[in-house]
């Protein structure tokens, strides 16, 4: 056999590792990108062929063999597995697991890439049969048949059915008994991929919009474009028109969106505007419904791919551009396990792709706005809303001076009032879901607090509990204070208390709440907003989900109940990050022809902030903030990487930091800062405390070969047996 070949695997397994098997016994070879099923310790693990080696650091009687192979042809190609690597390497990540982030559940356990699935339908004879004869007698069973003769010749497959009908089983078995329904098996072989379908015309592009087209057309291979476009300016036009083209090229595209941006507008206005349908990749779909896309994506079927995060793994037979809308949205970082931006990745897949990278946003991060400073990506801003409509007006509301009842101030009351009977429609905002941040006691000013996270607990009124917002801990309302017996009584405003204000205050008005608690259920989102855009609501209150993306035609007035929470955070990110929800929300106000109003309610109006934004708008702060960061070396001027620790002993969580920073300090030889260890911010959530010390550098390749010694120092430290500890590279949240 000549050499000994060894298969380099990757495993779901927390290890910075490959794994070494021997191929099968039968000869085959499977390739890079390809899954096999190993042995692994007392189990077996699917895993991932990430490449082929002549040799093992192993004796060859050490090395096991592989069980089976998964795929015959790779899963994923040459440049798919350069970017796992990649990732694998920035984040400082066992390269398993991000593997299994990349790929679709019923792959990684294992499934077929086009799985044969338990389809069940109508029988020849079910077609001839009364159906209403049948509905009168056995309703279920005729709901059933009616389901299955609509579906046609391959009938359903059972789980799209469950999702439908989840109690079809008992009909089912009454419908089998007759001979009106078969049972079978089938592969999801993809249908043809549906024809273009005409595309609806849009609006003529106008002098903005075209340069900004031109100048993204204009570079051959890779280049990041920064499309820095007010709310309602057409970067979704520009997008549509750098996509047609791409498509009409042959070409694929990939379009990521933030988790809540993938909304039913945005997906129908895609479908129409470009006559073909997306493949869609997000958290709601099922797991089948994902594997198609994918597979349609990688096969090269699907032509457009829309997706959330995780989609920028997406292997694609020929991508020729990729988007990211709303550049600057939190949700492009995954905040657990697995710590990666999808913004950051998109570009580096781009580049490594050579292909060009759109970033839009109406708020660029500081780290899009420094490369366009420093020449790297080019900067193309649409600073007017496209059509007729015009900017809303900012106006601040000082609390010291005006009267306000619950959270609400007379100059707001009046300015709804006057939009209402101006037929307009009103969106109040408060990022605090809930009835109340605080119960207190009016006797001695206990708060009520979690018992198990250093924070209060969120009075919510409906159900009369106590929840906390951080580890989900909740208990009826305490109606006396544990400590002096006094009544207890809610002290702030959340958005079920702003609610319950405007519905008393405005009785002969519809008000909707639209936050988490609301849309709880499967499609309560969806069905919200269709109902708010189409004006069913007169007034809106909400939180952040209403920020987003969406477009309310009757919409003239913003309310921003308080923002003052932001203007002194510890976090260096804090004022981009008020700037942002600020013009964010602030852009929903009128977005067609009547001019919008924004109304901020502040107890600091004398903050330069206010100052800033309202006579420079959010380039205004944007350009001070950076300022502010070079001066204190923060990113994007320094890059960091946060460790941290959490253990159910306090002791155990710094001392782990303590081991690790001792390791940094005679890997570093002074190329570093290290700042820490120190309790986060939360020192105690769900029971554990936390610590993190922060690396910093304005070396990046210092601060990586730093990382890169130190996970393995730290995966064989006794130490980390007792913590649970993540290393996060360029971290959003300092805790
Ligand atoms: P953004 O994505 O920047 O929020 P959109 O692309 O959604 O902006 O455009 C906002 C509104 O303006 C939409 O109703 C869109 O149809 C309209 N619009 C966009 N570009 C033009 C244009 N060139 N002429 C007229 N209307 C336009
Ligand atoms: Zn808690």
């Amino acid at each position: 056999m000549g050499k000994l070949s060894v298969l380099k695997v990757a495993i779901n397994v927390p290890l910075s590792r490959l794994f070494d098997y021997l191929p099968p016994d039968d000869g085959c070879r499977p390739p890079p990108g390809a899954r096999v099923r190993v042995p692994f310790g007392k189990q077996r693990q699917v895993g991932l062929v990430i490449a082929h080696a002549a040799d093992s650091a192993l004796p060859r009687n050490r090395i096991r063999r592989v069980l089976d192979v998964l795929d015959n042809a790779p899963l994923l190609r040459e440049e798919d597995l350069w970017l796992l690597r990649f990732a694998s390497d920035y984040y400082h990540h066992p390269v398993g697991e991000v593997a299994a982030a990349a790929i679709p559940a019923l792959l990684r356990q294992g499934r077929p890439i086009n799985p044969l699935l338990r389809h069940v339908g109508a029988s020849d004879a079910a077609r001839v049969l009364d159906i209403e004869a049948l509905a009168k007698k056995a309703p279920r069973q005729a709901e059933l048949l009616t389901l299955l003769l609509d579906a046609g010749g391959n009938g359903i497959d059972v789980d799209s059915l469950t999702e439908q009908m989840p109690a079809w089983r008992r009909s089912f078995r009454a419908l089998a008994g007759k001979g009106l329904v078969t049972e079978f098996e089938m592969r999801a072989d993809d249908p043809e991929p549906p024809p273009r379908g005409a595309a609806a015309a849009g609006p003529k592009l106008n002098a903005d919009q075209q340069a900004a087209v031109i100048e993204i057309r204009a570079a051959t291979g890779f280049h990041a474009n920064i499309l820095d476009g007010v709310t309602g300016s057409g970067k979704t036009e520009v997008y549509l028109h750098l996509i047609g083209e791409a498509i009409a090229a042959g070409r694929q595209v990939l379009v990521l969106v933030p988790e809540i941006g993938l909304t039913p507008q945005l997906v129908t206005r895609l479908r129409t505007r470009l006559g073909i349908e997306p493949a869609l990749l997000h958290s709601g779909l099922s797991d089948l419904e994902r594997l198609r896309s994918w597979r349609q994506a990688r096969n090269g079927d699907a032509k457009l791919v829309v997706g959330t995060r995780s989609a920028v793994f997406t292997p694609m037979q020929d991508a020729g551009l990729i988007i990211v809308d709303e550049e600057h949205d939190h949700s492009f970082k995954q905040q657990e396990g697995f710590r990666y931006s999808a913004r950051d990745l998109a570009i580096v897949r781009a580049k490594h792709l050579d292909i060009p990278i759109v970033l839009g946003s109406a708020t660029p991060t500081l780290e899009m706005l420094h490369h366009c400073a420093a020449g790297n990506y080019s900067h193309l801003s649409l600073p007017r809303r496209a059509g007729a409509a015009r900017p809303p007006e900012l106006r601040i509301v000082d609390l010291g001076k005006t009267a306000s009842a619950e959270g609400l101030s007379e100059p707001l009351a009046a300015a709804i009032s006057e939009h209402l009977a101006d037929s307009g429609q009103a969106l109040i905002y408060l990022n605090r879901r809930g009835f109340a941040p605080t119960l207190i006691c009016s006797g001695c000013g206990h708060v009520a607090e979690c018992p198990r996270c250093d924070s209060r607990m969120t009075v919510h009124a409906k159900d009369r509990r106590l929840r906390c917002h951080h580890c989900g801990n909740a208990r009826p309302l305490d109606e006396h204070c544990g400590e002096c017996g006094a009544a207890m009584r809610p002290l702030g405003e959340g958005t079920q208390r702003l609610e319950d204000v405007l519905v008393r205050r405005y009785p002969d008005r519809r008000v909707m709440r639209i936050d988490s608690d609301s849309t709880q259920r499967k499609g309560a989102m969806g069905e919200a907003l269709q109902r708010a855009t189409r004006g069913e609501a007169d007034i809106l209150v909400g939180t952040q989900m209403l920020s987003k993306g969406h477009h309310f035609p009757k919409l003239t007035l913003v309310g921003i109940v308080n923002a003052d929470q932001g203007l002194f955070g510890t976090d260096f990110r804090s004022a981009e990050r008020l700037a942002q929800s600020i013009i964010q929300v602030a852009g929903r106000a009128g977005r067609e022809s009547r001019i919008g109003e924004v109304i901020i309610q502040t107890a600091f109006p004398a903050h330069p902030f206010w100052q800033r934004l309202i006579e420079g708008g959010y380039a205004g702060v944007a350009q001070d903030a950076l300022e502010e960061r070079r001066l204190a070396n923060w990113p994007p001027f320094s890059r960091l990487a946060l460790l941290r620790s959490a253990a159910t002993r306090r002791s155990d969580a710094h001392a782990f930091l303590d081991v690790a920073a001792g390791f940094v300090a005679g890997l570093a030889h002074g190329r570093l800062r290290v700042l820490g260890p120190v309790d986060a911010p939360m020192a105690r959530r769900a029971g554990r405390y936390r610590a993190q010390l922060l690396l910093q550098s304005t070396d990046r390749r210092a601060l990586h070969e730093v990382l890169r010694e130190l996970r393995p120092m730290l995966e064989a430290d006794p130490a980390a047996r007792k913590v649970r500890w993540s290393i996060d590279v360029d971290p959003v949240e300092l805790f």
